[in-house]
């Protein structure tokens, strides 16, 4: 699989200045892109007063998470203790599954890294732009934290950001605990949190094990479908990795497209996947997608609140039923409620 370009993404392309080398540099080689992010940077901000769905607490309240993460970035690298411990791969993954689940993670798997988990390039921050991505340890320990489905329920408005903030900050502080403890057993550690990342989440994801990839480009999971926020830290130690979930989502996929029929923008491709890059997959238009956020003032959700993961219906279904049968229990289930 080809690696992405952390420089090519909606939110490291929000962050380049005109007059700055980031800014400059982007738009040289990608003049096609300039004049879409120069009308979206200029339009209101997400929790800005101007947006429709503003309200001065719950915006504030997402604004503050916001920058309790931007002011903890600085932190998922640090002082690797010189008396290293020995544990086995097996027990090491034990216990470190075990802590994540402790200090508040929901889900958690682990994978061996492979390149293309990596992006190729940094985006952000500024200092870091253009950067080729380096720091590629051979293990990660990924985890999810789900998001309230009282928040979920209610987009697209403000109880949306404030349910994403939050679920950031939650595996932002979980990914600091375990990089920590590494680090003090004598293994290099970095913590892969909100705008400060080296790896592609949702694959890695996918591949310690913790669901599949729909055709919302979300990772959907089990037991709450795509309403979980990520977090992963890559590290040196080793670990005994998990297996991939085996479930055909791309089957139920083709027969569901809800997240498509109820995307506003129609930022989510309707019919068959297809082939981008190497890969066979369907593609978010994310420009499509940022747009509406910028427009109304909050994170969307309307592919997370819309599919029926986590509605009723469990990834492990997939092996039970067809994908007709189950789009048929999941019609069904809504009726009765
Ligand atoms: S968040 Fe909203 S606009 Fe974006 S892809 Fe999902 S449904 Fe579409
Ligand atoms: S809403 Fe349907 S099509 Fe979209 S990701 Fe979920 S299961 Fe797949």
């Amino acid at each position: 699989m080809k690696k992405h370009d952390e420089r090519d993404t909606m939110f490291a392309r929000m962050t380049y200045e005109e007059g700055k080398k980031n800014y400059e540099d982007y738009y040289s080689t990608n003049p096609d892109k300039k004049v879409i992010d120069d009308e979206l940077r200029k339009s209101p901000g997400i929790c800005s007063p101007e947006t429709p769905t503003y309200d001065p607490i719950d915006a504030n309240f997402a604004i503050s998470n916001f920058k309790f993460l931007s002011d903890i970035r600085p932190l998922v690298k640090g002082e690797i203790s010189e008396k290293r411990v020995s544990i086995s791969q097996k027990e090491a993954a034990k216990r470190l599954k075990e802590i994540a689940v402790d200090c508040g993670a929901d889900l958690v798997g682990i994978a061996r890294t492979k390149p293309y988990h990596y992006y190729s390039h940094r985006g952000r921050p500024l200092e870091h732009y253009g950067e080729e991505v380096s720091d590629l340890l051979p293990y990660a320990i990924v985890f999810g934290v789900k998001m309230r489905k009282k928040n979920i329920e209610q987009a697209p408005l403000l109880p949306e950001v404030i349910e994403s903030s939050m679920t950031y900050v939650k595996a932002a502080i979980i990914g600091m605990q375990l990089s920590y403890f590494i680090r003090e057993l004598g293994y290099a550690a970095r913590n892969q949190m909100d705008g400060n990342y080296l790896v592609v989440l949702p694959t890695l994801a996918k591949d310690a094990g913790l669901g599949e990839i729909g055709r919302n480009g979300l990772l959907i999971t089990s037991k709450y479908g795509p309403a979980v926020r990520l977090g992963a830290v890559t590290t040196e130690m080793p670990l005994k990795a998990d297996e991939r979930m085996d479930v055909d989502l791309a089957s139920f996929c083709d027969v569901c497209g809800m997240c498509s029929t109820k995307c506003p923008t129609q930022a989510i491709p309707r019919g068959k996947r297809k082939v981008i890059g190497e890969e066979l997959r369907w593609q978010i238009t994310q420009e499509k997608c940022y747009s509406f956020w910028r427009k109304i003032g909050t994170d969307c959700g309307l592919c997370i609140k819309n599919c029926p993961f986590g509605n009723g219906i469990d990834l492990m279904d997939l092996k039970k039923y067809t994908p007709e049968e189950l789009m048929a229990k999941f019609k069904d289930n809504g009726k009765r409620h």
